[in-house]
């Protein structure tokens, strides 16, 4: 018999994999945890039956959510990650030559040890205990209450906004957000699909303008996730990201490349209509 697993993007449309096994569903303290082995996408991580991750495209997100806002500091040292519990965003992150230490903190330490056995390739940096890693089982919104002046670059890896990561989408937490950044600092944020969750991007715009004198969205195509045209919204103390004089990575990478950090902050005009 097939078996096939839809994740439900709007009442109306799904993405439906053909699953070859399923290797480990569980429930954690915050939500349902699912890893399935699909044909197409490879294995995939699905948190609350929505897709995270997958094998065949994680690259993607990846580089982009890591590379972009550290291209665009000069010189990061100190970085920290927001939720991210596959691993992939640290992976990216310890890359990064001028980069000392990249702080985790990730809600739900089954979502870490689910990867670390199941998804080797993602969570690559938790398995080998990276040195410049420091990974912390605990509430980002928390820990960024207590945060100041800390953080070159700040990575929010987060799921969709309910549950668990639903107080990551709002203007207290980017005000605790602006507190824990350097003078200097800037941030980034997952902020979905520009097709299905236009009013969320408007309100996240406006909440990270009133407070950040740079806010930029940028985009990258992701085949996992709905529409396949994904958002990441970056609010930035000082520098522009399209301004900022063009880095080359010292590492390889399968999707960023310098032209990509320039062209991904060109928008679409029904997307710049959305954030004006
Ligand atoms: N790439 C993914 C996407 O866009 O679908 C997100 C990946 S990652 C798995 C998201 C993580 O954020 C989850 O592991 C979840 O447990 C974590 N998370 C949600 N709320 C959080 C919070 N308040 N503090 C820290 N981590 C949180």
């Amino acid at each position: 018999m097939e078996l096939w697993f839809t994740e439900y993007q709007t009442k109306n449309l799904g993405l439906k994999c053909r699953i070859k096994e399923t290797l480990f569903t569980g429930k954690s303290e915050f939500q349902d945890i699912a890893v399935v082995d699909t044909f197409d996408l490879g294995r995939m991580l699905v948190l609350d039956g929505v897709f995270q991750t997958s094998i065949f495209d994680e690259f993607i997100y990846h580089e982009m959510i890591a590379h972009v806002p550290l291209f665009v500091h000069p010189q990061p040292q100190n970085v920290l990650v927001i939720g991210g519990g596959d691993g992939g965003a640290v992976r990216e992150a310890v890359k990064h030559s001028s980069v000392k230490s990249v702080e985790m903190v990730e809600i739900d330490g089954m979502v870490v040890e689910v990867s670390k056995k199941f998804l080797p390739e993602i969570s690559v940096a938790l398995n080998e205990g990276h040195p410049k890693l420091q990974l912390k089982i605990g509430d980002g919104i928390q820990h960024m209450k207590e945060a100041e002046n800390k953080y070159d670059v700040i990575i929010v890896d987060c799921s969709d906004p309910i549950g668990p990561g639903e107080g990551l989408f709002t203007p207290a937490f980017y005000k605790d957000v602006y507190k824990a950044l350097k003078p200097d600092g800037l941030f980034v944020q997952q902020t979905e699909s520009p097709f299905y969750h236009q009013e969320l991007i408007k309100r996240l715009h406006k909440d990270i303008m009133k407070l950040f004198p740079i806010t930029r969205l940028y985009l990258a195509n992701i085949p996992l996730y709905p529409s396949g045209l994904h958002c990441f919204t970056i609010g930035s103390k000082k520098y522009d990201p399209c301004q900022v004089a063009l880095r080359i990575p010292e590492f390889a990478t399968r999707y960023y490349n310098t032209e990509i950090q320039k062209s991904c902050f060109a928008l679409p005009n029904f997307v710049k209509e959305l954030i004006k």
